[in-house]
């Protein structure tokens, strides 16, 4: 029998749903439970794909090629699980399918409303993973009292109705703040948030108060009552240095315990308490590794919210620290300012903004010796770096930023150019790579056949393959031996560029071996 545990939030929004959602999944998933989470986002978007990463953060992608939130990811890091297209849902997406339904004609002549026939569509979606999982915990996107959030609550309060009651358990995610004038943390938000849920027809078994502060029992106490819950089901949620010990704080206040309690389920082993401790390795080194990622959207991190993730636990591995720093691609000052770091990395992005100054990087890192790594765009780049300064091809490009340019290293593939529908042209989700031997990529990854995460339009351009080679960027992998997945040059400390995403497959204590490889030889590099 499937359990389902719902969380929703209220008082504002980024208050870490996901990540309170993953960290109870993570402690049941130390008792032996098969433990899954799937995200409901209220917005009308079929899916983020093309949603700006400044209001968005980034598009995360899945094996199966869903371009998704970024609370996937941090589901598959907290539970080193892999989501799909069944972990992420838009109002969109169901309003699209039950639209379709009705075009097809398979309503045969009803009035299709929002309940039934949309409410219908979120419930099925609540139990898609139930043959798979012991405990699915579902993330309704947005706050309570928010109007396109309302089918969602509506559903899930049809759905405990529907389902045995010790099935179902529902979390509130809210926000006790501190008024710095009154020097108190003040509940009334919480007591609102919570009586807005029971307006709707649901009624919190716990609520999860995220704060600055302590909250001492008299406040759980004063919670409780107006609230109606337990006051050992009020929990606390204090920032704390990372994101992972989360779980840790949780189980000290017995989350663990009352959950399985108001399930009615007993632990399928002893609990596991070995990533709890190995985790802590994260505040554990002083050691920094000074990393530069020159992109597009400096000042937002949630952006680059993998890639971050990936260098930090690179870095863990290493026994060091990482010190990132996001450097605007369009400052002029960028180059200068590039001496400071041991590692330079250029992620992936869409459009011609801040190109200059992501080739202006690369040449730097090449010439300089500094360890460099390239991921999609950034690989990309690398190419038409190559291109322009080692092969003298000027103003070779990619066809994404001139069509009509003289040499188009960076390229559509000829299949790809007559589709147009947006997202239809792109390589999305997991392929195959086949890496050669002797390479420097071999070497990292110890293995021939790799499988990562793709999302692009562009490839490289099999016919400068050969060329480049002659100058010493090299390709160390392919897709069906034609379309090139990795360089790299050899006599560089480290140079390497990706085709695709490898910051979506890091865990925690896993570090993905080209981050792991960056990470050491920027420590090699080290300038402090
Ligand atoms: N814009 C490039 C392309 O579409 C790179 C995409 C990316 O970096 N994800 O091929």
């Amino acid at each position: 029998m499937t359990k389902y545990i719902f969380i929703t939030g209220g008082v504002v929004s980024s208050l870490g749903k996901g990540i309170s959602g993953a960290s109870i999944g993570k402690l049941l998933q130390l008792y032996g439970f098969k433990v899954n989470m799937i995200k409901f986002d209220p917005y009308i978007n079929v899916d983020p794909g093309t949603m700006n990463p400044y209001q968005h953060g980034e598009v995360f992608v899945t094996i199966d090629g869903a371009e998704t939130d970024l609370d996937l990811g941090t589901y598959e890091r907290f539970l080193d699980v892999y989501t799909s297209k069944a972990n992420t849902n838009t109002a969109g997406s169901i309003y699209q399918t039950v639209i379709n339904r009705e075009r097809r004609g398979d309503y045969d002549g009803e009035t299709v409303q929002v309940i039934p026939h949309i409410t219908d569509e979120i419930k099925k979606r609540f139990s898609a993973l139930k043959k798979e999982y012991d405990i699915t915990i579902i993330e309704i996107g947005g706050t309570v009292g928010d109007i396109e959030g309302l089918p969602f609550m509506e559903a899930a309060r049809q759905f405990r109705l529907e389902n045995k009651k010790e099935d179902i358990m529902s979390i509130h995610v809210t926000l006790v703040p501190y008024i710095a004038g009154a020097k108190e943390l003040k509940t009334k938000p919480t007591q609102h948030s919570v009586n807005k849920l029971r307006e709707i027809g649901i009624v919190p078994d716990m609520i999860i108060c995220r704060t600055q502060y302590d909250i001492d029992d008299s406040l759980k106490r004063k919670i409780s009552l107006f609230c109606n819950v337990d006051p050992e089901c009020v929990i606390e949620a204090k920032n704390c240095s990372s994101i992972y010990f989360l779980p840790e704080s949780f189980r000290n206040q017995s989350v663990d315990k009352l959950i399985m309690q108001k399930l009615k389920i007993k632990p399928k082993r002893s609990f596991d308490s070995s990533w709890l401790k190995q985790i802590k390795a994260i505040d554990k080194y002083n050691k920094t590794v000074r990393i530069a990622v020159v992109g597009k959207y400096a000042d937002l991190k949630d952006a680059y919210k993998s890639i971050d993730e990936s260098l930090n636990i690179a870095a863990t591995d290493q026994k060091a620290k990482a010190d990132i720093s996001y450097l605007d691609a369009e400052d002029k000052n960028l180059i200068s300012k590039l001496k400071d770091y041991d590692g330079i990395l250029v992620p992936g992005g869409f459009g011609i903004r801040g190109i200059d100054g992501k080739i202006k990087s690369i040449k730097y890192a090449r010439e300089n010796k500094v360890p460099f790594f390239g991921i999609c765009l950034g690989m990309q780049c690398s190419v038409i770096e190559a291109s322009r300064n080692l092969l003298g091809l000027k103003n070779a490009n990619s066809t994404e930023f001139d069509e009509n340019t003289e040499y188009p290293v960076i390229d559509m593939m000829p299949e790809q150019k007559n589709i147009t529908y947006r997202g239809g042209t792109m390589r999305l989700g997991h392929y195959i790579s086949d890496i050669i031997k002797g390479t420097v990529s071999y070497n990292l990854y110890k293995k021939e056949h790799i499988e990562e995460r793709h999302r692009h339009r562009y490839e490289m351009n099999p016919h400068f393959v050969e060329p480049l080679k002659k100058v010493g960027l090299t390709v160390s992998a392919y897709h069906k031996n034609i379309l090139p997945e990795i360089v790299e040059i050899k006599s560089h400390p480290f140079f390497i560029g990706v085709q695709f995403h490898p910051e979506f497959a890091s865990r925690p204590m896993k570090p993905h071996p080209l981050f792991k490889g960056f990470i050491a030889a920027a420590i090699k590099n080290k300038k402090h």
